[in-house]
């Protein structure tokens, strides 16, 4: 088994050269804390890459355990890799899958961490808010989508990204607006909304 500061070290280094988008110093930052804070147990993560997040989130304590999927081979591969390395394989369970075409799981979850394809988030939270355990968050990255989310439409030349920052808005409003949920939006890192059932 090797140091996992030195293997979340050369991840971050892989990320970056292999143009892989993790998460933010401080994001992570306030994510670990949540987890040791909240005394959270069970994670399910939706968005591996290379497993970055969740080898951290394993690392706050012993007996976290997380499920995290990942629909891009090379990136499941690869976080199957860097989960080995630092011997967590027998607490992150990898599932190589869409996550809207994942089936059933057969736990509940103390955080719910949504970290995917942005344009999806309001499948994710309606689809998996199921398995959250009672007292338990959903918590969603990139809320400010870099910035954009805070632009002018008119600023943002790809026709593309302006439908992403409007899907990002849609969600924002989802959660708003949410009579199951409530929702505290905080500026950190990229962005992060924490959600806890009302
Ligand atoms: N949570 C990771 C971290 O901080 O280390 C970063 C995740 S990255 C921002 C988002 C990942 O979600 C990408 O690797 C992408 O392939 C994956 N993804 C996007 N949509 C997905 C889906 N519907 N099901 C599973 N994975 C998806």
């Amino acid at each position: 088994m090797v140091n996992t500061t030195d293997v979340v070290k050369q991840m971050k280094e892989y990320a970056e050269e292999n143009n892989v988008p993790i998460m933010s110093d401080e994001g992570i930052s306030y994510l670990t804390n949540y987890c040791i804070k909240n005394h959270v147990k069970s994670i399910l993560e939706i968005g591996t890459a290379i497993g970055y997040s969740a080898i951290l989130m394993a690392s706050t304590s012993e007996d976290v355990e997380i499920t995290t999927i990942e629909r891009d081979e090379k990136r499941y591969l690869e976080a199957i890799k860097n989960v080995k390395k630092v011997g967590f394989e027998d607490r992150i369970d990898l599932i190589y899958k869409d996550a809207l075409e994942v089936k059933k799981l057969n736990k509940k979850y103390d955080l719910i961490f949504i970290d995917a394809a942005k344009a999806q988030n309001i499948k994710f939270f309606e689809k998996f808010k199921v398995y959250l355990a009672p007292n338990g968050s959903i918590i969603t990255d990139n809320m400010h989508f870099h910035g954009l989310v805070d632009q002018e439409e008119k600023n943002i030349e790809s026709r593309n990204l302006r439908q992403l920052v409007r899907k990002i808005k849609d969600y924002k409003n989802f959660l708003v607006s949410n009579k199951e949920f409530k929702t505290e939006f905080k500026d950190i890192g990229d962005g992060i909304a924490i959600s806890t059932k009302k």
